[in-house]
């Protein structure tokens, strides 16, 4: 089941007030055009009435993709938007649960689920590619969905996204699945859990790096 509400909205801009619909928690199987208006941005953000300035809408939305078996619980940016847990935890046992922090994130679990990756393993590739990149502090790296080359190849579509704007990458198909090859065998990733709520971020992947090295020290 989704549910929809509408809060009101003053513009950044002109002061303008207008109703925003929200959508607390979004089924994406019974409203899939909602899964394509988070993607585009346009489910969390508000275009003034009368001035036609954008303003980004932060509300917390527990997403549920059923045919995926993947939750992804955002809670909102500033944390104080608290979800109550929807489903008995039978239904869920069979399930990818995420937790996450920002709009982005959640956004990119949502591209990463549908191109059917491991988001474990993407975390370790954006942390190599962002050592390759010599990224910034303020710079944030985004997995944005799977792109198709003139030459029939399928490419990872990669954003970096900083205060001056954004930059897109593309990767191919094949260099991605061979870091996924050597990392899996080389960091002993199984199956993915299910059933338990996890936050599966960059934090996670320094930390699996940094496990994995120092066991390397000490053999
Ligand atoms: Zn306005």
């Amino acid at each position: 089941m989704s549910t929809r509400s509408s809060t009101s909205i003053t513009c950044p801009q002109c002061d303008h007030r207008q109703d925003f619909e929200i959508w607390p928690s979004l089924n994406v199987d019974l409203d899939p055009e909602q899964k394509d208006r988070l993607l585009s941005g346009e489910l969390m953000r508000s275009i003034c009435g009368e001035c036609g300035v954008g303003a980004e809408v932060n509300y917390a939305i527990l997403y549920h993709d059923m045919t995926r078996q993947l939750m992804v619980n955002f809670t909102g940016e500033d944390g104080k938007d608290e979800l109550s847990n929807p489903l008995s935890e039978r239904i869920l046992t069979d399930y990818q649960l995420r937790i996450v922090a920002t709009r982005n994130a959640l956004v990119e679990k949502v591209w990463i689920s549908t191109a059917s990756l491991d988001d474990r393993v993407m975390e370790l590739f954006k942390l190599t590619m962002e050592q390759q990149m010599n990224q910034e502090d303020e710079e944030e790296l985004l997995f944005a969905g799977i792109e198709e080359a003139e030459n029939g190849e399928r490419n990872l579509r990669f954003v970096r996204v900083n205060a001056s704007g954004s930059e897109s990458y593309d990767v191919p198909m094949g260099s991605f699945q061979d870091f996924s090859d050597t990392v899996s065998s080389s960091f002993g990733l199984g199956a993915p859990e299910l059933g338990e709520w996890l936050t599966i971020d960059r934090q996670f992947a320094i930390k699996m790096f940094r496990d994995h090295f120092s066991e390397d020290s000490k053999s």
